[in-house]
């Protein structure tokens, strides 16, 4: 019962996903041959077809992708492999040594789940970026950012799991309240530390240069009360063309951070105006929100968790052990996806609304919304955006709104 009711589920998710996916493709082709009007003036004629080019080849190996790894989930749950691995790493243990290697069990699925993909996402960056001009990254710089990744996983990952499934075992029938609370507190040290631990174990942060560009950037900040001690610089050109800028941290520890190639793409007051977006966020109070937001929902999904602990008829049709915590941590995190995802465009309603407020908070700041049309638009073309997204597309998985709904939205309350 269990085992047909998660195959059904697989089979929904990449049913629903590869029908967008088409959806997607067929409206970009629509419009392969001459930009619609109301695009047209983004983007010249040999750009707009080179983003159209670089949309479908996305398109294609996004199709194969999905495919693949909904195989991979229903051969990771159905052959009974983890149990087998799980009898290898755990055996019969019971006692103190449980939490200990109920940990490693998580870590090591995770790990070997993780590498059959991995000619999938060297395919991504060494032929596909490539061929459109993104790639920067070598494969040398490729394989040590995996094998750091790997060793974070270990170092960080493989203690939290400990806690928690130590904690499991002091605190009783409470455990997913504590343990919720401790991912919390884990989420919340990990906004901080991130930037200062983590982020500089793949990238090189500096602060902007002192020069004009950042006197101006700085007396922006002021005017909008942000009272910025620094902007920090990060060389994304090391591994991608791409562009973009991003928020980090909270309160005392907030930072902004810009890539080194959107410097190098926009003009100042573009930039000026990207940084006012970003700051919008944290002024309007968008970053609190969010993390209430993902606590909740996290509360939820621990109280699914427990539930389905405590449901002896969860572990076992998956020909686990019952009683031991470890196999449903695993099988809740490799199956929630499948409830989640119907949830995706829900977020990305109020990501979306958030973006327009940060972008009408940028406007108001520099006075004029072209400064912020004009970086949206050069953003677009430098990363080759798709101008012409099917509506359901990218109403169910933008986080942004699209160009032209920035634009309209931009202009429209001036
Ligand atoms: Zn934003």
């Amino acid at each position: 019962m269990v085992i047909i009711f998660t195959a059904i589920l697989i089979v929904m998710r990449l049913a629903a996903e590869l029908w967008l996916n088409a959806l997607n493709r067929r409206e970009v082709l629509r419009h392969a041959a001459a930009a619609p009007p109301a695009v047209a003036a983004i983007m010249d004629a040999p750009t707009y077809e080179k983003a159209v080019a670089y949309t479908l080849a996305k398109n294609r190996l996004a199709r194969w992708m999905l495919v693949f790894d909904a195989g991979l989930l229903a051969l990771a749950v159905f052959s009974g492999v983890l149990p087998w691995l799980f009898a290898r790493v755990c055996g019969p243990s019971t006692g103190s040594g449980q939490a200990w290697s109920g940990a490693w069990f998580i870590l090591i699925a995770g790990v070997l789940l993780s590498l059959p993909g991995l000619p999938f996402e060297w395919w991504e960056q060494f032929r596909l970026e490539e061929k459109f001009g993104f790639n920067k990254s070598t494969l040398r710089l490729w394989l040590v950012d995996k094998l750091k990744g790997l060793a974070l996983a270990v170092v960080i990952g493989f203690p939290l799991l400990w806690a928690l499934f130590a904690l499991v075992r002091a605190v009783g029938g409470t455990w997913w309240l504590w343990g919720w609370a401790l991912m919390f507190v884990f989420q919340m040290l990990m906004l901080v530390l991130y930037p200062k631990l983590i982020l500089p174990l793949f990238n090189k942060l500096t602060p902007l240069p002192e020069d004009e560009l950042r006197a101006r950037l700085l007396a922006l900040a002021e005017r909008t009360k942000f009272h910025a001690q620094t902007i920090q610089v990060i060389d994304g050109s090391k591994r991608s063309g791409h562009s973009n800028a991003f928020f980090t941290g909270f309160g005392r520890f907030r930072r902004i951070v810009l890539f080194d190639t959107l410097i190098a793409q926009l003009a100042p007051e573009e930039l000026e105006a990207v940084l006012a977006h970003e700051i919008g966020h944290y002024r309007l109070g968008h970053i609190p929100r969010m993390l209430a937001v993902s606590a909740a929902l996290q509360l939820g999904g621990f109280a699914a968790l427990a539930w389905l602990a405590h449901s002896a008829w969860f572990a076992s049709a998956f020909g686990f052990p019952t009683d031991i915590m470890a196999p449903v941590f695993l099988l809740f995190g490799l199956l929630s996806g499948l409830a989640v995802f119907w949830f995706t465009p829900i977020g990305n309603f109020f990501s979306r609304r958030h973006e327009y407020q940060a972008d009408a908070f940028a406007r108001d700041a520099l006075g004029a919304p072209a400064p912020m049309v004009g970086a949206l638009r050069k953003l677009a073309q430098k990363n080759l955006s798709n101008l012409t997204p099917h509506p359901l597309f990218s109403g169910f998985y933008y986080s942004h709104p699209t160009l032209v709904e920035r634009e309209q939205a931009l202009v429209k309350t001036v």
